[in-house]
C-alpha cells in the first residue's frame, strides 16, 4: 500500500493508526498541517470497505480541516480522525474512553470534535479521558446548526452571485443526505419557500423531512438527474464525478458534505459546464467556527459566534468573484486562498 506518494498525503505532519483490543476499537488520526495552531477536526465512526479506504478518507478530510480552517480565519491547523466499525454495533463506553486515551498521547497537537456517527455524548466520553475535545455539551455544544446556517447562506451567496438576487421562493433545491446539519438546513430552506427534494438512506430521516418540510422523496439515485437549480450534497463525499456530473442539471452545487469533488479536476469540470460550486471546506465551516469560540477566554459566545459563520456568505462572494474574473475554478480559487493564508499568517 502507498502512503508517502498518495496525492492525499500531502505531506502529513504525522498519520497515528491506533487500536485497543479490549473495545475494538481501530482508529487513524491523521495531523495534515499546524502552522496556524493546533490541529482541529472532528471524528467519523464509518464502515469502510477496507483499511485503504479508510486511511484514504482520514488523509483527504485532514487536509481539507487545515484549508476549511485557514479560509475561516481561525487560528487551527488541520486534522481528522476515523474510527473503523459499523455504528449500530461498535459504539460503547469503554470504545470512547480508549480513543479518548489516544487523543490524550498527542498532547494537543491534536483536538477532535463531532463528525458523522459522533454525538456531543460520544465527545463527552472521550472528555473522560483527555481534555484535546471540542464541540462540548454545556460550551458550544452541537455544531450542526451552525454548518447548516453557513451552508445557507453559501446557497443563497451562490443564488445572487448567478441570478443578481437571493430570493429562494419557489426554487428547487435537491438535499442528498437528511442527518444531523441537513435536517435544519431543510428548515431553513423551507422557511423562505424553497421546493426541496430529497434522500437518504434512512427512511426514518426522510419521512421526517418530508413531514416537517414538505419535502418531495426521491430514490437515492434518482437525486443527480433532477431538474432543479440547486443541487445540496449533505451525505458523505465524492458524489461530484465522472459519472454524475453529466446527470446533474442543477446551475449551483451547495451542500455542506466534506470531499465533494472526487478529484480536484472534477471542479474544472463544473466551471466549463457552467454550473458554479461552493467549495466544500468554504460553505460546511459554520461548525468549526462555533467551535472556537468555546476556547476563548471568557466563554462561549453565540452572538459572536454566528456574526463570524455569516462571514461564510461574504467569502464565497469573494470566491465567486475571483472564479469569474481569472477563469479559473472556484476550489482552485479557495484552494490560493487557503495557501496565502497558510503562507502569511492569519
Ligand atoms: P449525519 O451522519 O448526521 O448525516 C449524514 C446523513 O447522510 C445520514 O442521514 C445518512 O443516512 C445519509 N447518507 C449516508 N450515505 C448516503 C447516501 N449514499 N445517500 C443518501 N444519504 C446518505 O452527518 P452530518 O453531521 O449531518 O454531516 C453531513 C456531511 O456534512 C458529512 O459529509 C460531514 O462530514 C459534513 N460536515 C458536517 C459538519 C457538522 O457540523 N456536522 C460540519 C462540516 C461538514
Amino acid at each position: 500500500m502507498t502512503v508517502f506518494n498518495k496525492v492525499e498525503f500531502d505531506n502529513h505532519e504525522q498519520v497515528v493508526f491506533c487500536s485497543d483490543e479490549e473495545s475494538g476499537l481501530k482508529a487513524i488520526i491523521a495531523v495534515h498541517n499546524t502552522q496556524l495552531g493546533p490541529a482541529v477536526g472532528g471524528c467519523r465512526l464509518w464502515d469502510y470497505a477496507s483499511d485503504e479506504d479508510a486511511v484514504y478518507d482520514v488523509l483527504r478530510l485532514s487536509k481539507g480541516m487545515t484549508y476549511k480552517n485557514a479560509v475561516a480565519r481561525l487560528p487551527f491547523g488541520g486534522g481528522k480522525s476515523v474510527i473503523i466499525g459499523d455504528a449500530k454495533k461498535i459504539k460503547s463506553e469503554s470504545l470512547f474512553r480508549a480513543f479518548g486515551r489516544q487523543l490524550e498521547r498527542l498532547s494537543g497537537s491534536y483536538y477532535s470534535a463531532e463528525d458523522v456517527n459522533i454525538t456531543t455524548a460520544d465527545v463527552a466520553i472521550m472528555n473522560k479521558e483527555t481534555n484535546y475535545v471540542l464541540g462540548l455539551e454545556g460550551k458550544s455544544g452541537n455544531p450542526s446548526p451552525f454548518t447548516a446556517l453557513g451552508t445557507f447562506l453559501g446557497i443563497k451567496a451562490a443564488f445572487k452571485h448567478m441570478n443578481g438576487h437571493e430570493d429562494l421562493s419557489g426554487v428547487k433545491v435537491s438535499v442528498q443526505g437528511l442527518g444531523a446539519v441537513a435536517y435544519s438546513l431543510c428548515e431553513y430552506l423551507h422557511g423562505v419557500g424553497a421546493q426541496l427534494f430529497v434522500t437518504d438512506i434512512n427512511q426514518a430521516s426522510i419521512d421526517r423531512v418530508v413531514k416537517d418540510f414538505n419535502a418531495i422523496a426521491v430514490d437515492i439515485d434518482e437525486i443527480y438527474d433532477l431538474d432543479v437549480d440547486v443541487y445540496a450534497p449533505c451525505a458523505l463525499g465524492a458524489t461530484i464525478n465522472d459519472e454524475t456530473i453529466p446527470r446533474i442539471k442543477a446551475k449551483i452545487i451547495a451542500g455542506c458534505a466534506n470531499n465533494q469533488l472526487a478529484e480536484s479536476r472534477h471542479g474544472e469540470v463544473l466551471r466549463e459546464k457552467g454550473v458554479l460550486y461552493a467549495p466544500d471546506y468554504v460553505i460546511n465551516a459554520g461548525g468549526i467556527i462555533n467551535v472556537w469560540y468555546e476556547t476563548l477566554e471568557g466563554g462561549y459566545n453565540e452572538a459572536a459566534s454566528t456574526k463570524h459563520v455569516e462571514g461564510i456568505y461574504t467569502t464565497l462572494c469573494e470566491i465567486f468573484e475571483r472564479s469569474k474574473t481569472e477563469q479559473k475554478s472556484t476550489h482552485l480559487i479557495a484552494d490560493e486562498l487557503a495557501q496565502e493564508i497558510i503562507k502569511n499568517g492569519l
